[in-house]
């Protein structure tokens, strides 16, 4: 199966998809289908800009609504996770999974589904260890605070998640990147565009914790992530002896200028990723002068992490204009190899004990040397009985002119796909166990009700993967009654399409309808139940907790 992915979409959403049609039209490969790892903004209209956590002037409504209303069709399968600019009215709507449009597949907080048998996990948000153990509490409309919890991920989600078994062919989505990842790859070359990561990286404090945990109990042989705005690719060995412990830094780093020696980029500035948005600190806001000469950035707020300005600059309109990612049209799979290979090198370089210089050597490292480093991996993994089992970690870049933001893979699926249909997305048995063993858990309150032992949950989750192979699934009959009605039935199938129980079905107006006054209502203080949730919930015989319809 040939896969695009995406880092940041902020709203982007023709854009990406020119760049997908043009590498088609450069490799005549079709793309099978399209990961989008957050920052999604699924605005159906300018209502939804009261439940985005960006400053008003910041506001643009992208393209999105377009496809929402039936404008624009997605041309390919899309999968998306929520990041921390979301329009978190609409995902809550579809907390456990739905369609955002046609063709627009939301995991939901957390999810796994199947894509012509690889499974794609995800998980929605970023971290904030005050809000992690709190349950979903955040009601529309959203206050200041709310409007951010809202996108913090919750322990109860990635307990969720830990109760997925392993599985070889499995591609985890996450926004915000695993911590201690950026020591897994080329720590210098990142450090080199992202001076700023400094500290961070050395005290282990870049990433999400849970992430971690996930990254080495799910260990999937893909990761893909964005946030943090630059390409970085890792090789994560889970055999090494290192797995379940924070790694060391190699002892030197290259040599980075402190903060006050950085020659910032103009076009950036340093914002906390949340809570600066209300009040922003104009010293913090204002341009640094790039003459390297002492203007100092000191935040003191050991959670900021430094976003670009252009973060919400205009979207890219025209295609031409966001044509230009930083790679080359038709070489994206060996660059993908060329990635991993680099990686193979600085592992090779760590374990041969060098450490000192291994960082600075490695990056400037002749092709000659990779080669030969490579070949001497590959000798060694031939030897050994038993493959080591490893992650392949991408960190992408958010769309824009110059930037490293999609990446084209070509992924061997347990499945073969029928080459003339579409890839079959369907819902991954284990995970709707999980969720309906979690359910009675689910917490809608700012208490979350705590979970049984983890003995417990494993038989809770075991009996009902039994009751789901011995009773089915109650779903709508695939045949249609003469009155255009469907009937419900018990459905004993491992792969049920996701289409079958769920459809796209528009709740708030798009912003198309705002504007020619056809639509009744719509505020940004309303709320929807959701038809999709409310199918999913019935598969499973689950109580619609997230919107329920009032009585
Ligand atoms: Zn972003």
């Amino acid at each position: 199966m040939r896969i695009a992915v995406q880092g940041c979409s902020h709203g982007s959403l023709t854009a990406i998809y020119d760049t997908v049609a043009q590498y088609e039209s450069h490799t005549s490969a079709p793309i099978d289908l399209l990961l989008l790892c957050g920052d999604f903004q699924a605005l159906r209209s300018k209502n939804d800009f009261a439940s985005l956590a960006v400053p008003p002037k910041y506001h643009n409504l992208g393209t999105f609504h377009e496809y929402y209303s039936g404008k624009r069709k997605a041309p390919v399968l899309t999968i998306v996770i929520g990041g921390n600019h979301e329009a978190s009215n609409y995902m809550w709507e579809l907390y456990h999974g739905g369609w955002l449009a046609e063709n627009i597949y939301y995991l939901g907080a957390a999810g796994s589904v199947y894509v012509d048998g690889l499974r794609i996990v995800g998980a929605s948000g970023i971290y904030k260890d005050h809000d992690y153990k709190k349950g979903h509490f955040e009601k529309v409309p959203y206050n200041n605070s709310t409007l951010r919890s809202v996108y913090h991920i919750r322990e109860y989600d990635v307990m969720k998640l830990m109760q997925l078994s392993h599985s070889d062919d499995t591609i985890f989505l996450s926004h915000d990147w695993p911590i201690s990842i950026a020591r897994h790859g080329d720590t210098g070359a990142l450090l080199r565009r992202k001076p700023f990561f400094k500290d961070e990286i050395n005290s282990n404090t870049l990433g999400s914790p849970p992430l971690y945990t996930l990254l080495n109990h799910i260990q999937p042989a893909y990761w893909f992530s964005a946030h943090l705005h630059v390409k970085f690719a890792a090789l994560y060995d889970h055999s090494s002896s290192t797995t379940n412990q924070i790694p060391k830094l190699p002892e030197s780093l290259p040599s980075i200028p402190t903060t006050n020696q950085v020659e910032k980029n103009p076009d950036e500035i340093t914002i906390d990723d949340e809570d600066d948005f209300d009040t922003p600190q104009e010293s913090n806001l204002a341009p640094v002068n790039g003459n390297g000469n002492g203007t100092t950035i000191e935040s003191g707020n050991p959670d900021e992490i430094t976003i670009e300005d252009d973060e919400f600059d205009d979207p890219p309109t025209a295609p031409q204009d966001i044509s230009q990612p930083n790679l080359e049209v038709g070489s994206e799979i060996k660059e993908d190899i060329k990635v991993d290979e680099s990686v193979d090198l600085v592992e090779k370089a760590r374990e041969g004990g060098n450490e000192e210089s291994s960082t600075t050597e490695i990056i400037d490292a002749p092709v000659e040397k990779v080669e030969e480093a490579v070949q001497a991996v590959q000798a060694e993994a031939s030897l050994s009985s038993s493959e080591p089992r490893r992650t392949k970690f991408l960190a992408l870049d958010k769309c824009g002119p110059g930037k490293d933001f999609i990446q084209f893979f070509e992924i061997p699926t347990p499945t073969l796909p029928s080459s003339d249909q579409p890839p079959r997305l369907t819902f991954d048995p284990e995970w709707l166990a999980i969720s309906r063993a979690f359910h009675p858990y689910f917490s809608t309150s700012i208490q979350q009700t705590s979970l049984p032992p983890p003995k417990v949950l494993k038989q809770l989750i075991s009996d009902e993967i039994q009751r789901i192979n011995e009773e089915g699934l109650l779903v709508p009959s695939e045949i249609v009654n003469e009155d255009g009605t469907v009937n419900l039935e018990w459905v004993k199938n491992d792969k049920i399409d996701i289409t079958r129980v769920q459809k796209f079905w528009p709740t708030a107006p798009s912003q198309d309808e705002l504007q020619n006054g056809g639509a009744a209502g719509g505020s940004p203080d309303q709320w929807y139940t959701n038809p999709q949730t409310e199918a999913f919930c019935g598969m499973l015989g689950l109580q619609n907790k997230v919107n329920p319809a009032p009585i």
